[in-house]
Parts: structure tokens; sequence; C-alpha cells
């Protein structure tokens, strides 16, 4: 069941190759106790694996990959207004979303066509167009990777914020979820405020939940690198809340600042903006570089490293802190 010594390079959509000292992929929650009491392995690292979306290998993993497989869509309960459905872990996100569409359970639509599995989506509260995860969400189940026991996290226990939870914090490495649940809506409200999403839907009367889902598909089509044709981990960088103080002066000095009030003491601003402001737009180097429409992604052509991104990574970083003052933060996970 658990094989050895294989190539990551087909589970990172990076494309960066890498190995793997143990690897198992589990399709059932018996099997993913069994692999975690495994005598091989036991004391070993342990690192749970789902589309690989959102992960820069830096350098061989020599512990066990937990690569999740847990499949199944069930509804739990329904009123008049909400329904409550319940996805494993392995289950593909978007595949997800398109059975909300196709059930008119709404609340997901702008979270349409984000790569990876639904057991991920928590971890760093994927957002898009307006819509995070947390707005929907329940509850998860989880398995203490250490101890095997199953615990349910409330969304208070997740502790959400923007592209953040616990699990990338203080419990990073130390649960693996096996099973989510939202709260979707029967009655929708749609949330178009995203101008790009507004500029798509400028020529239907009533949109519905998949005019929205149509839109955001076919926007990211068009601005978004495929990872299956160049490698890359979606948006490499968050984009920085700042105080407002600080950003009054950044104004002063940057009048075309792009940026979006959080509330009365805070702004976010674009890194997008800062980076391809400070000239990395496009750059390439040997085989990886920064997209040439998309300043946030970081790409490899073919054949690049992860410290290679990593580097590219940091020089970014630095110039982004000379330049603006800003210290951007990495949202890739990094190994
Ligand atoms: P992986 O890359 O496999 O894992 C990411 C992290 O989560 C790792 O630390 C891993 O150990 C952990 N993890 C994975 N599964 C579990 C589990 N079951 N239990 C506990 N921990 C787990 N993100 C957004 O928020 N919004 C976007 O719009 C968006 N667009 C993207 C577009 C592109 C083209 C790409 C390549 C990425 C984009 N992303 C976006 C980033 C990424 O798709 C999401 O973060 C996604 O949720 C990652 O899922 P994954 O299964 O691939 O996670
Ligand atoms: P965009 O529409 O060009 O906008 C650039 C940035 O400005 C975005 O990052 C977004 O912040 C912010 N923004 C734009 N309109 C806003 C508004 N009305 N209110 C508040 N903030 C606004 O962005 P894009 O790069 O094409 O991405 C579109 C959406 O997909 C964004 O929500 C982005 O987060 C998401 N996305 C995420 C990833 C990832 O890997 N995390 C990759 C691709 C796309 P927010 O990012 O906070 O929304």
């Amino acid at each position: 069941m658990i094989q050895q010594n294989i190539s990551l390079k087909p589970f990172n959509t990076f494309g960066i190759e890498q190995s793997a000292k143990y690897f198992v992929s589990f399709s059932s929650i018996d099997m993913l106790k069994s692999a975690l009491v495994d005598p091989e392995t036991q004391g070993l690292e342990k690192l749970v694996l789902g589309g690989g979306s959102n992960i820069l290998l830096t350098k061989p993993f020599n512990g066990l990959i937990l690569k999740n497989n847990l499949r199944g869509i069930s509804i739990q309960k329904e009123d008049e207004k909400f329904v409550w459905v319940k996805s494993m872990a392995g289950e593909g996100w978007h595949d997800f979303v398109m059975f909300a569409i196709q059930n008119d359970f709404g609340g997901i639509e702008n979270l349409s066509l984000i790569p990876g599995n639904v057991g991920a989506a928590p971890m760093q509260n994927i957002g898009a167009y307006g819509v995070e995860i947390k707005d929907v969400f329940h509850e998860l189940e989880a398995m203490d990777i250490e101890t095997g026991d199953e615990v349910r996290f409330t969304k208070k226990r997740c502790q959400f914020g923007y592209r953040e939870s616990i699990f990338k914090r203080a419990f990073k490495n130390k649960y693996i979820i096996t099973s989510v649940t939202l709260k979707l809506t029967k009655q929708h409200t749609l949330k178009t405020s995203y101008g790009a999403i507004k500029d798509e839907l400028k020529n239907i009367t009533h949109p519905n939940i998949k005019d929205v889902s149509d839109a955001v598909i076919r926007i990211r089509q068009s601005k978004l690198p495929d990872p299956k044709e160049i490698g890359n981990s979606g948006s490499f960088f968050k984009n920085p809340v700042i105080p407002m103080a600080q950003f009054k002066l950044l104004q002063e000095k940057f009048p075309e600042i792009a940026n979006y009030p959080v509330n009365k003491h805070f702004v976010k601003i674009a890194a997008g903006w800062l980076i391809d402001q400070a000239g990395w737009k496009g750059k390439t180097i040997d085989n990886y570089g920064v997209h040439k429409n998309q300043a946030l992604v970081l790409v490899n052509y073919g054949g690049a490293s992860g410290e290679n991104i990593y580097q590219l990574s940091e020089d970014i970083l630095n110039d982004i802190k000379s330049k603006y003052g800003i210290e951007l933060e990495r949202e890739v996970n990094i190994y």
C-alpha cells in the first residue's frame, strides 16, 4: 500500500521535480488510519496532499505523503431556505461547485474554477470575487495525525481570516481534514461587486447562480495561466492589509496605488499592482518567472527547481519592501 521513492512532479501544479520517500493514496478512513500506524513510517514527518495547487516543493520529502482520495457528496439536512451539504475532502473543489450549481444550491458560485480539493479549501479559507468559504462554512471533520482521533471543527474553531485559518497556523500539519459541510442557500443573494463580474453580466436582466459561475469561469480562463500548460500555484503572495495611516503616506507618494478599504482602520493593497509597478510583471529568468498578465503568479515554464522559484519570491519580497515599505507574505505553502 505504501510506495517508496515516488516523484512528486505529477502531484504539484508548479510541476516541480521532487521526491517523496514514502507515499500513500487513501480512499477510506480505515486506509488512512492504517497508514498512520504503519510501523515503517512511524516517527516520520507526514504531509497531506490534495491537488498540490498551493504548494512549492523546495527539497526532497523524507517522510510520508498522504494523498487524499476520499470521495462522496451527501445532503445532510435542509429547510425552506438552506441546505447542508457534506463533501468528503478528496472531491475536486470545482466539481463540488458544479454539483451545487446543478442542484441550484447557492453561495459558492463565485468560487468556480479554483483548483484543488475540498479538503484544502478551509486551510486558507479560499476566496475569490468577494466570497470566501467561511461565508458558507458549517463544520469540518478532521483526524489528528499523531493520535488518529477524529475531531469536529465548528466555524469558530477554524479561526478563519483573509486566506487564513488555524490549519495554516497553530494546527499546520497536525490534522487531516476528512470532510467539509457547507450551508448553502435555496434563495440566493448574488455577489457581483467585483468589476469584472458586473461587466460580464451586463447583458443579462435577471442573472442566476449559473450565470455568475459561467461569468467567473470565463474571466478566470481569460486571465489565469492554466497549470496544465504553465506550472504555477496561483497567487504566490497575499494582498497586504495595512493601517490607514501607512496607506495615506503611501498614497501621497503613489497616487495610483490600487487599494480597497477593509474598514475604517485598514486598507487592502493589490499586491499585483505593487509587483507590476516595481517592474517584475512578465520578467523571465531562464525557465521561470513572473506571469505576463498576472504579476501575483510565479510560473515554471518547465524544469525550474523549487529553490529557483523560492529565490525569485525572496527577490520580489525584498524589492517591494525597499520600494514601498510593505512586507509581502507568501500565500503558497513552502515545503
Ligand atoms: P494542496 O496544494 O494539495 O495543499 C495545500 C496545503 O493544504 C498544504 O499545506 C497541505 O498539506 C494542506 N492540505 C491539503 N489537503 C488537506 C487536508 N485534507 N487536510 C489538511 N490539510 C490539507 N486560491 C484561492 O483561495 N482563490 C483562488 O481564486 C485561487 N485560484 C487559483 C488559481 C490557480 C491557477 C491555482 C494554481 C491556484 C489557485 N488558488 C486559489 C490556490 C489553490 O487552488 C487553493 O489554495 C486550493 O484550496 C488548494 O487546494 P489543493 O487541494 O491543491 O491543496
Ligand atoms: P483582479 O480582479 O484583477 O483584482 C486585483 C486585486 O484587487 C484582487 O486581488 C482583489 O483582492 C482586489 N479587488 C478587485 N476588485 C475588488 C473589489 N471590488 N473589492 C475588494 N477587492 C477587490 O484580481 P484577479 O487577480 O483577476 O483575481 C480575481 C479573483 O480571484 C480575486 O478575488 C483573487 O483573490 C482570486 N484569485 C486568487 C488566486 C489565488 O491563488 N489565491 C489566484 C487567482 C485568482 P482579493 O484577492 O482579496 O479578492
